[in-house]
């Protein structure tokens, strides 16, 4: 099932997340959460969406740099941690919740984190490139942080003034 994807502006994008409860952990419910933001996030053209940009306010993201060409780059990560970021990549970024913005951003250029699956088995990842900032993009978004945050304070207030704007002729929601 397809979910409606909140945009800028609904305070849940904002607000840090809360562990998936290990209760919850190879449950029925969880799956499919899973499965219908994966299916959310390919209808969009994304490569990475968050539960809190479908108004779960979860630490759980699901993750795929190939847009669903290869079934084994599907990621899902479950109550993640950073452990390390090294070097510095400076690329494009956009928001599935802030359509029609991109700009560059500086993230580590390889992620070292730690997860649980769906089943709450621990795993630990090594990212480069494009997943590496995809998984920093992605673990903002549970701290409740957008990639506005990372971008020169005129760039954001742009932005900002811009969707303004598009809220007040019923473009934005
Ligand atoms: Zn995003």
């Amino acid at each position: 099932m397809r979910l409606r994807i909140v945009k800028y502006g609904d305070p849940v994008l904002e607000t840090p997340c809360e562990p998936v409860p290990e209760g919850e952990f190879g449950t029925p419910e969880l799956r499919s959460l899973v499965s219908d933001m994966f299916e959310t996030m390919y209808a969009a053209s994304g490569v990475g969406l968050a539960a809190p940009q479908v108004g779960i306010s979860r630490r759980l993201t699901v993750i795929d740099c190939t847009g669903g060409e290869d079934r084994s780059a599907k990621v899902v990560l479950v109550n993640p941690t950073i452990l390390s970021g090294e070097g510095e990549q400076v690329g494009e970024e956009g928001c599935l919740s802030i359509p029609g913005f991109r700009e560059n951003v500086a993230r580590p250029s390889t992620v070292r984190v730690r997860a649980f699956t769906v089943d709450g088995e621990e795993q630990e990842l090594e990212s480069e490139e494009l997943l590496a900032r995809v998984i920093c993009h992605e673990c903002d978004h549970l701290d409740g942080v957008l990639f506005l945050e990372h971008i020169s304070r005129f760039k954001r207030e742009w932005i900002k003034r811009k969707i303004r704007n598009l809220k007040k002729r019923g473009e934005w929601d």
